[in-house]
């Protein structure tokens, strides 16, 4: 495996790669979830690269950029013995230059749930990642519906400008217990992460109720609120897959989505019905 932290080196190595390849972009502080995309990669691709950088441009000002996990080492052998064939991990100031043009993702769509509390947070996505696709120009890219809004936002931006990449959605790895893995799990004490199960007790509660009948988007946010009673909770929304609101629920074509305070750390999970 080759690690690489240069963009000059990344597009060199590149362009010696033969066959398909895959990328999986992370901000590294790996886990189960992360290694998921990684094994699927790794199946279907020729060359598999993961990038592994905490984009600043992402982080509001209040966020936790300066603190958010770093374990670069940990990460490297991870992808070792993951069978990746080369580790990104650049400087920012490699990624981005004083002067070059904004990326703005659509208003309605990146304002809203996670954008209303992060505004901005998917520009600075949707910029680094076309950056990635740049760099990188994968065959196939792989991203976890955990983040399913920032998921639905790339492949907007890939059907509407028409990059030529195939986006892969991986499902949510869990805890045996429930909770959705994530790198910011680590900020959270025992006690907070018995807390945190609320989340996706909510989501089992409400896809509960919706197996047995329930059709209400109001009801079903109502159970999923009840669960979450403890919790500040910032949505509990019921919302078709491309996210729009609804008042019945159609199958196949719904999204249960919540995001909530456990302590100072803000959660999000999913589920797709
Ligand atoms: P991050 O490092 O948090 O930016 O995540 C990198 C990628 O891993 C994103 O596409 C996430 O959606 C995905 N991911 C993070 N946590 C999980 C999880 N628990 N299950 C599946 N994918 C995940």
């Amino acid at each position: 495996m080759r690690t690489i932290s240069s963009t000059k080196e990344l597009i060199a190595a590149r362009s010696e790669l033969k066959g398909s390849v895959g990328l999986v972009p992370t901000m590294g502080a790996l886990h189960n979830g992360h290694l998921s995309l990684i094994k699927q990669a790794r199946m279907q691709n020729d060359n598999v690269i993961v990038s592994i950088f905490v984009n600043p441009k992402q982080f509001l000002p209040k966020e936790d950029y300066e603190r958010y996990p770093r374990r670069e080492e940990a990460d490297q052998k991870i992808c070792t013995l993951s069978g990746v064939d080369i580790v990104f991990m650049p400087q920012s100031d490699d990624i981005y230059t004083q002067i070059e043009p904004e990326i703005l993702a659509p208003k309605n769509l990146a304002y809203i749930l996670e954008g209303e509390s992060r505004p901005g947070h998917f520009d600075g996505v949707l910029r680094v990642v076309l950056k990635l696709f740049n760099l990188v120009r994968p065959t196939n890219a792989y991203f976890g519906k955990k983040d399913a809004q920032q998921l639905y936002l790339i492949q907007n931006m890939v059907k509407t400008l028409f990059l030529s990449v195939n986006i892969v959605p991986c499902d949510i790895v869990r805890e045996a217990d429930g909770l959705a893995m994530s790198s910011r799990n680590g900020y959270l004490t025992q006690s907070e992460k018995e807390q945190a199960l609320a989340l996706s007790i909510a989501l089992k509660n409400a896809s509960q109720a919706i197996m047995k009948g329930e059709r209400d988007a109001n009801k079903v946010e109502l159970i999923m609120l009840e669960a979450l009673k403890d919790l500040k909770v910032d949505y509990a929304k019921v919302l078709s897959r491309d996210f729009d609101p609804r008042e019945t629920i159609v199958i196949k074509e719904t999204i249960l989505l919540i995001a909530a305070f456990v302590g100072k750390i803000r959660l999000i999970d999913n589920l797709w019905i």
